[in-house]
């Protein structure tokens, strides 16, 4: 299939197999978010065939890759990370025009975020020190054996950064990898076959496929040549994952939605608070990690709307190209409709609409930011996550409450706090239930720290050294001393 021409940059549809390029006769289509008119590329549309190649090309270079140090393999994702680093403007645009990410935030940050996760466990995998103990007679020693062809996941909403935090562990374990990127956004990780090939990976290392969830990604995870699987993404699908782990018996760890409460207590920095409150509507909710459940504390909850809508009324849609332009778009109108289904219910429910619960134009894929006021904690906006610009606010008399509302629901991904007290941070930070909980701060993370979720949020953990012993199989040497 030919290359595509996106605003001067070079774009293949294909698949990149056994270090080529391979097609599929059916293709499926992308769109640009925020200008939904303008096609970007009818994509190859992988199938059972596809599956079969990429995993038989994966396994076919296990071997070798699961042969060299983590040094040797390292030298190779490093290699890549420079490559991230030199085209960070090209990549930036294709996740923008695809994904309807801010260019501004691709640019400075989440581009830049793809080449550091390369660069940390290329490194963390390099530096790593076996565990070697004397015990019973004997001198033991834990090996990390790479496990195999890893399948790894990703969702439309952050298509670079999650590929690249997915996949860099995988490789620097010593697995070779077969990335499936998400139907609605999968030009950056074309983007990226490039660069791998340039980096100059032995063929079949590092597979990227296209296709369709069900279509290809039931044909993947059925392979039993796949030896790990990791997935982000939504609860349903993670169910049909999960089954087809079990069928192989592979391990596999999932990254699932939340439902994260943002608590603010009295003693907060307001200001702050209320800003970080509006920022949830940056990439219209589209975040898993969101805080999109507001919880204030009752005394102040005056002052923190007032502020709270100074700073949502700046918000500003547009095409996400431009400086001026805030808070992206949905990225597909089916995905528009999903959110304002959601909040078409609530009001049914007579959940109380207190701003936006529209399209901000009609035919755009923007709606405006909407804050709900629930009829009660259950809610379905308050249980269920939307994935939207949409979130709701309620409030609580003293801490014990508020951690009650903050740990009502069945997500358990993230939390976020507010507070002045040094001493409630330590002990609610401890109370609220979240794989990852931030006081007075949001999102930034240490690539060493885990990250996962708890309840529907997820299983297992990703990041620093939690990923590399996931994609690896632990093993024990005992050697008799003396
Ligand atoms: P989202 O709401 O983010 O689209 P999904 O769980 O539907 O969440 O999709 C996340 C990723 O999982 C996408 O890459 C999608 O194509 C893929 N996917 C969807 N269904 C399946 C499936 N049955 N098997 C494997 N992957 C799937």
């Amino acid at each position: 299939r030919d290359r595509i021409d996106i605003d001067g940059i070079s774009v293949s549809p294909d698949h990149f197999i056994g270090g080529q390029r391979v097609t599929s006769a059916e293709t499926f289509e992308t769109r640009c978010p925020f200008d939904w008119d303008r096609k970007l590329a009818d994509m190859a549309r992988g199938n059972a065939e596809t599956a079969a190649l990429a995993a038989e090309a994966a396994s076919a270079a296990f071997p070798a890759w699961a042969a060299l140090t983590a040094a040797e393999r390292g030298a190779y994702l490093h290699r890549l990370a420079d490559l991230i680093e030199a085209n960070v403007e090209k990549l930036a645009m294709v996740e923008c025009l695809d994904m309807g990410m801010l260019l501004e935030s691709l640019r400075l940050r989440v581009i830049l975020r793809g080449a550091a996760n390369f660069r940390n466990y290329a490194d963390l995998a390099t530096n790593h020190e076996e565990r070697v103990w004397s015990s019973r007679g004997t001198l033991n020693r834990v090996i990390r054996m790479p496990a195999g062809p890893a399948l790894i996941i990703t969702p439309w909403n952050a298509p670079f950064m999650l590929s690249t935090w997915k996949c860099a562990p995988a490789l620097a374990a010593g697995n070779t990898v077969i990335l499936k990127p998400a139907d609605w956004s999968p030009l950056s990780a074309s983007v990226l076959a490039d660069l791998i090939a340039e980096a100059g990976f032995p063929a079949g290392v590092f597979n990227i496929v296209q296709g369709l969830g069900a279509e290809l990604g039931n044909a993947l995870t059925s392979d039993p040549r796949i030896k790990r699987i990791s997935f982000t993404g939504s609860v349903p699908t993670a169910r049909i994952i999960g089954k087809a782990a079990a069928e192989n018996i592979v391990p596999f760890t999932a990254e699932l939605g939340g439902k994260s409460p943002l608590l603010v207590f009295a003693d907060a920095d307001l200001d702050a608070a209320a800003k970080k409150a509006a920022g949830q509507f940056d990439d219209s909710g589209q975040v898993c990690m969101a805080g999109t459940r507001i919880i204030v504390e009752e005394s102040i909850k005056d002052a923190f709307l007032e502020k709270f809508h100074a700073y949502t009324d700046a918000q500003v849609m547009g095409d996400s190209r431009d400086a001026a332009t805030t808070m992206s778009a949905l990225i597909h109108p089916i995905h528009a409709d999903r959110v304002l289904g959601f909040i078409d219910r609530a009001r049914a429910a007579g959940d109380t609409i207190v701003r936006g619960g529209k399209r901000f134009r009609e035919g755009a894929n923007w709606i405006e930011p909407t804050l709900i006021v629930p009829k009660d904690n259950q809610s379905e906006v308050v249980q269920n996550e939307v994935f939207g610009p949409v979130l709701t606010f309620q409030t609580f008399r003293d801490e014990a409450e508020g951690v009650a509302l903050a740990n009502s629901t069945a997500y358990g991904l993230s939390g976020i706090v507010y507070t002045g007290s040094e001493e409630r941070a330590q002990r609610v930070g401890r109370l609220v239930r979240g794989g990852t909980v931030w006081v007075n701060t949001f999102l930034v993370r240490d690539l060493t720290a885990p990250f996962g979720g708890i309840g529907i949020s997820g299983i297992g953990r990703e990041g620093g050294d939690y990923a590399l012993d996931f994609h690896s199989d632990l093993k024990t040497l005992q050697i008799l001393e003396g």
